[in-house]
């Protein structure tokens, strides 16, 4: 078979690695779309990432029996078949073709790979990339009886290598090993302009089952990108056929192209659960704690608390601005709350991903003073003493503490979708 793997074609000033893979696959008309297109996210971590650190890979092949449709660019119907045979190519010349469209569509800030293989590469390369950091000596090692080239420092040649060790049939954290999402293309004219989809047709769709991240809890649409890139909107979730069923619902601006991908998107793959004393910047972790100071708040909104493991090593958690309502439970924790979180480390800070709460120790109000016969208010004499008036001096008994509500549940809390990491599990799928 033959695997193209893609990435780092884009920047923050447009581009889209996804959008240059249908180029791809309308180039290379001669093969057929053997297995679903593969939109890989890498270490969200990487210092030098593109905005959404994301990769594509194609299989192609020459398709036999039933097929499925999966796309349809600029008015052709593309399809996956459900059986294949082998296509006789040329890894060289497949190279020349595409590094041609790359020279033409890639962003000029950016430095795009490309790697061409007969077959998927290891696994353990894309569980380096996508919690860790491939060096040059793994990806030469696992690139090999590939062909593989760049532009400008072709950094993209780990992540297309990458793309190509996904199968998307594993899962090491929760049991999820692939979800999917259908991309949406703007017409070329319409680039840059203002997306015009309207947010009550996003409301419909996101109440669909088994479709996530659509809209954040308040309304606001998560779906359709602010950037001036291709892309018109990302429609994600755990049951392709829903996708390609309702996608035509959103509008009125209609996608030239679509394309299902297959994506580690949701699965949580980048997290590993660590010791606090081991982890270290770049990583991606979830570990359970015990709460050890309140939050406080620092200028702009961000919410700053200090945890501790079961080793009783302490370490900072930030809950910053995007995750808007997320910071109020944070503000809502008490020192012995037990959780498990969830996000990567930066600058000796884990930036909360998501967490969820275990246990929660016993919140109290403090009763109102006693008031004296004489009618005064009494004082407390001390922690833990008796209250006494002062106008008279009667004693009375501490009254009861009240048992108050911590205003928060034995369950995951998350930041609204719009802040969500690409890679991060929403909770509505988490099992547990
Ligand atoms: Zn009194």
């Amino acid at each position: 078979m033959l695997h193209i793997g893609l990435d780092d074609t884009d920047s923050v000033k447009g581009g889209c690695t996804t959008w240059l893979a249908t180029e791809v696959i309308q180039e290379l008309s001669e093969f057929d779309l053997v297995d679903y297109p593969r939109l890989v996210r890498l270490n969200p971590n990487v210092p030098w990432k593109t905005r959404g650190n994301g990769a594509v890979a194609l299989t192609l092949g020459k398709g036999i029996g039933s097929k499925k449709l999966i796309g349809e660019l600029d008015g052709k119907p593309f399809f996956i078949f459900e059986k294949s045979a082998e296509k006789k190519y040329d890894k060289e010349q497949i190279l020349e073709r595409v590094l041609d469209l790359i020279h033409k569509h890639s962003m000029p800030d950016s430095e795009p790979g490309v790697v061409i293989s007969d077959s998927f590469l290891p696994e353990g390369l894309y569980w380096q990339g996508v919690s860790n950091i491939v060096t040059k000596d793994m990806l030469l090692e696992s690139i090999e009886g590939t062909v593989s080239s760049g532009l400008r420092g072709s950094r993209g040649i780990f992540g297309a290598a990458c793309s190509l060790a996904w199968s998307g049939s594993f899962s090491k954290v929760n049991g999820i090993s692939h979800t999917w999402e259908l991309i949406g293309y703007r017409n070329q004219d319409n680039w840059g302009t203002k997306r015009n989809i309207e947010s009550s047709a996003v409301r419909k769709i996101s109440n669909i089952e088994t479709v996530f991240s659509c809209t954040d809890l308040d309304g606001k649409v998560a779906m359709v990108p602010n950037s001036p890139c291709p892309v018109l909107w990302g429609f994600r979730g755990t049951n392709k056929d829903k996708l390609i069923q309702n996608f035509d619902k959103l509008g009125p601006e209609i996608p030239s192209r679509w394309l299902l991908y297959k994506t580690n998107q949701a699965t949580d793959d980048h997290l590993r659960s660590k010791e606090i004393s081991k982890i270290k910047d770049g990583d991606s972790v979830n570990i359970e704690v015990s709460v050890t100071s309140k939050s406080t708040i620092i200028k702009g909104g961000h919410r700053f608390f200090e945890v501790q493991d079961k080793f009783n090593q302490t370490t900072n958690c930030a809950a910053f601005e995007p995750t808007k309502n997320f910071r109020h439970i944070v503000d809502k924790l008490e020192i012995g709350d037990l959780l498990i979180i969830c996000g990567s480390v930066n600058n000796g800070t884990i930036n909360l991903e998501k967490l969820r709460i275990l246990s929660l120790v016993p919140r109290f109000l403090k009763p109102a003073n006693p008031i004296c016969v004489c009618g005064q208010r009494t004082h407390s004499s001390g922690k833990e003493s008796y209250y006494r008036c002062k106008s008279c001096s009667k004693k009375y008994d501490r009254p009861e503490k009240v048992v108050a509500s911590s205003g928060l549940e034995l369950k995951w809390y998350e930041p609204p979708a719009s802040s969500r990491r690409h890679l991060s599990t929403p909770i509505s799928l988490m099992h547990y």
